[in-house]
């Protein structure tokens, strides 16, 4: 897997849709192996706008990942805030499955973006699948013109 490559990074790793679906807590033993190799080389930070705190802090068990808690949500560089000088300034990598939080989050704070296939249980509430719906949309039509 070229993911594993990676070296060096800040990682932003988005937990709904790309590690898992929509608001649960199972993750794949194949997830576990590729967020573990990406740990080793890389300083990696879970970083979701879902407020569900309870859950989250499930998934940081289980990945041994830290999460990134703000005030400001994805798409807002504000989130850098958050980080040491450090930090700041190493290469960053975000990894979601959204183009209106996590693309853009990308862009605004200069970090490579890596689209995953997003995960789905097939369960997703309607409003969920609403989101989803629009956001494939925007993806499609101006998908094309963030890419590098
Ligand atoms: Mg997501």
């Amino acid at each position: 897997m070229k993911f594993l490559k990676i070296k060096n990074h800040l990682i932003f790793l988005d937990i709904d849709g790309t590690i898992t679906a929509d608001n649960s807590t199972e993750i794949e033993n194949k997830m576990l192996y590729f967020i573990e190799n990406l740990q080793k080389n890389n300083k990696v930070y879970l970083c979701t706008n879902s407020r569900n705190h309870y859950r989250n802090q499930q998934i940081s068990k289980i990945t041994k990942l830290e999460i990134l808690k703000t005030t400001p949500k994805k798409p807002s560089s504000k989130i850098l805030n958050s980080l040491s000088t450090v930090e700041r300034e190493m290469p960053k990598i975000v990894i979601g499955d959204k183009f209106l939080t996590d693309r853009f989050f990308a862009r605004n704070i200069g970090a490579e973006f890596i689209l995953v296939k997003r995960i789905l249980s097939g369960n997703e509430r309607f409003l969920i699948k609403t989101i989803n719906f629009i956001d494939d949309l925007f993806d499609f039509s101006f998908g094309n013109f963030l890419k590098k």
